[in-house]
């Protein structure tokens, strides 16, 4: 007889109440977080963003979210003896209801010290929407489900730096102009921006890679920066989630020194922000359990399979380029074996597994 796998003491199969229970919960809690963004928009929203909402339509999805979440979640009591995710999602809808649900009034408006819990809604959301169907579909490894080991670490280093976003966005901009404005030349600065949109943005491509390629070195080769980047190479499993358990520090330093040739070259506004919207979907999807293989473009464009290998137990420090395995090539640290690695993570496993702990770890001297 085949031995179900269990999870929080779940029969995991479809039809017992477990996949629909998680649903639930996660359906519920992005509903109530929209209702608690609109209840409190000052502490919870990022002012720039929020003239850009169309309210009818997040209202819509609130609703959505809520009805949905409730209807799983009884589903899930009836499918399964255990009501753990299914009361808990009903609670969620509870408490959203009685702050007024999908019709909540807005709360005051003012001040700019804020949580982007908006910014985590909407990139769980949307994120989700996209891999989780593309890794079900085109998984690498198929039995690795999507609750593997290490998931909730994972959702938590993602939750903290989305609702940190201000003030993360902020230390990787200010840097670049406090200690590199003399560097500025209008001239070129004028000639840069002058150029194609399109011609910007491969600019940005190549200039944003070799800094990171640069930055991402020095934190393997460097003792005190590796125990940051370290918390990166914990992942044993690689899925689009894993790709955001990165160090507050490792991600403000790389970021913030990325951005400087950028900062100085003085490219337009639009290329900059093509290339940020580029970075973060192609930086998600290297780390995704997906099998593709893209033939001779793997030789020029970073994939899942080249940056796995960066992952891999063994050899280390290959693959350090995100966009431009070019990069690597041209440097000696390129590795493309045929395969995807068998393992991934550090051996002797040196880094703690719960996210509070990761967190610590690099300030500690047992690191
Ligand atoms: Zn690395
Ligand atoms: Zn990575």
């Amino acid at each position: 007889m085949q031995l179900a796998e269990r999870s929080l003491g779940y029969d995991t199969r479809f039809g017992r109440g477990f996949i629909s229970g998680v649903f639930a919960v996660a359906l519920s809690a992005l509903g109530l977080g929209g209702v608690l963004c609109l209840r409190f928009p000052s502490l919870l929203t990022t002012p720039d963003a929020r003239a850009l909402y169309p309210l009818d339509l997040v209202r819509f999805l609130i609703h959505l979210h809520l009805v949905a979440g409730f209807g799983l979640g009884v589903l899930s009591v009836l499918l399964s003896r255990r009501t753990l995710l299914g009361l808990s999602s009903v609670g969620l809808v509870v408490v959203a209801a009685l702050l007024g649900g999908s019709q909540a009034p807005i709360g005051t408006l003012g001040g700019t010290r804020a949580l982007g819990l908006d910014w985590f809604l909407l990139n769980v959301l949307v994120l989700a929407m996209l891999f989780v169907p593309l890794e079900r579909v085109f998984a690498r490894i198929p039995e690795q489900g999507i609750f593997r080991p290490g998931w909730l670490t994972d959702l938590a280093h993602f939750g903290v730096s989305h609702l940190l976003v201000q003030v993360t966005v902020l230390l990787t901009l200010v840097p670049a102009a406090l200690f590199f404005r003399w560097a500025v030349h209008p001239g070129v600065q004028a000639a840069i921006a002058s150029q194609p949109a399109p011609l910007q943005f491969l600019e940005i491509v190549v200039v944003a890679d070799l800094s990171e390629y640069a930055v991402h070195r020095l934190f393997h080769a460097v003792p005190f920066l590796w125990r940051f980047h370290a918390v990166h190479h914990s992942s044993e499993a690689m899925d689009w989630l894993a790709s955001s358990r990165i160090h507050l520090v490792d991600a403000v330093i790389t970021r913030a020194l990325a951005f400087v040739p950028l900062y100085v070259l003085g490219f337009s506004a639009g290329p900059v922000y093509a290339y940020l919207v580029f970075v973060s979907f192609h930086a998600i999807f290297v780390h995704a359990n997906v099998r593709f293989r893209f033939g001779g473009l793997e030789r020029l464009l970073g994939t899942p399979k080249f940056h796995h290998w960066h992952h891999a137990t063994a050899p280390v420090d290959k693959n350090f380029a995100i966009h431009l395995p070019m990069i690597d090539r041209l440097f000696g640290t390129y590795w493309m074996p045929p395969e995807f690695p068998a393992t991934y993570g550090i051996a002797g496993h040196p880094v703690p597994r719960r996210y509070a702990a990761q967190l610590v770890w690099p300030f500690t001297r047992r690191s």
